[in-house]
């Protein structure tokens, strides 16, 4: 009888935190702004690391989206998060950076998504992945595999906050700040 009892208790308790974790996991679904479906991969709000690195070997692309979302149609959709506020329209490269998860998840998936959300941290942005985007996209890489060889590459911005936080800033001489 307290053999029961015990059991039923452990019983209890398992389902109670079974219930626990899945609102937990709802509601940072939910406040990652995640679309109707199911999550599928994810780099974030993990226990453990995700080491799946997605790669396109053709295109010499790999990348670990933040999300990728299942909708009921069977359209893969990524989400990428970020920290900062949300400017009035998403930023070029972070725009570059969905669709270059977009690529990945066709090359992955053979699934070629319609759009991809930038999630940030009070705004969301569904952004089309046009055939132009996609375009553009493949035209970027193409230039970044040909830069990969040439000995001196041109600085391609005037931002001086990003060569301050620039890992290579010390061995660079196009340095801006
Ligand atoms: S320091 Fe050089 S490599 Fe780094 S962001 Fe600036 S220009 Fe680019």
């Amino acid at each position: 009888m307290v053999f029961g009892t015990l059991s039923l208790g452990i019983g209890l308790l398992l389902l109670a935190l079974a219930l626990g974790l899945w609102l937990w996991s709802r509601s940072l679904e939910a406040e990652a702004g995640l679309p109707e479906g199911e999550v599928i991969y994810t780099d974030t709000a993990t226990w453990f690391g995700n080491h799946e690195v997605l790669v396109a070997h053709d295109l010499r692309l790999a990348g670990k989206p933040d999300y990728l979302v299942q909708e009921p149609d069977g359209m893969i959709v990524p989400v990428e998060l970020k920290s900062g506020k949300a400017p009035p329209e998403p930023h070029e490269g972070h725009i570059l950076q969905l669709a270059a998860y977009c690529l990945l998840v066709a090359a992955n998936y053979n699934v070629r998504p319609d759009y991809g959300i930038i999630q940030y941290k009070d705004h969301a942005f569904a952004v089309d992945f046009t055939p132009e985007l996609e375009e553009d996209m493949l035209d970027l890489l193409a230039e970044m595999r040909a830069d990969l060889f040439a000995s001196n590459v041109d600085r391609d911005h005037n931002d001086w906050v990003r060569c301050t936080r620039c890992g290579v800033r010390g061995q660079c001489d196009q340095r801006l700040g």
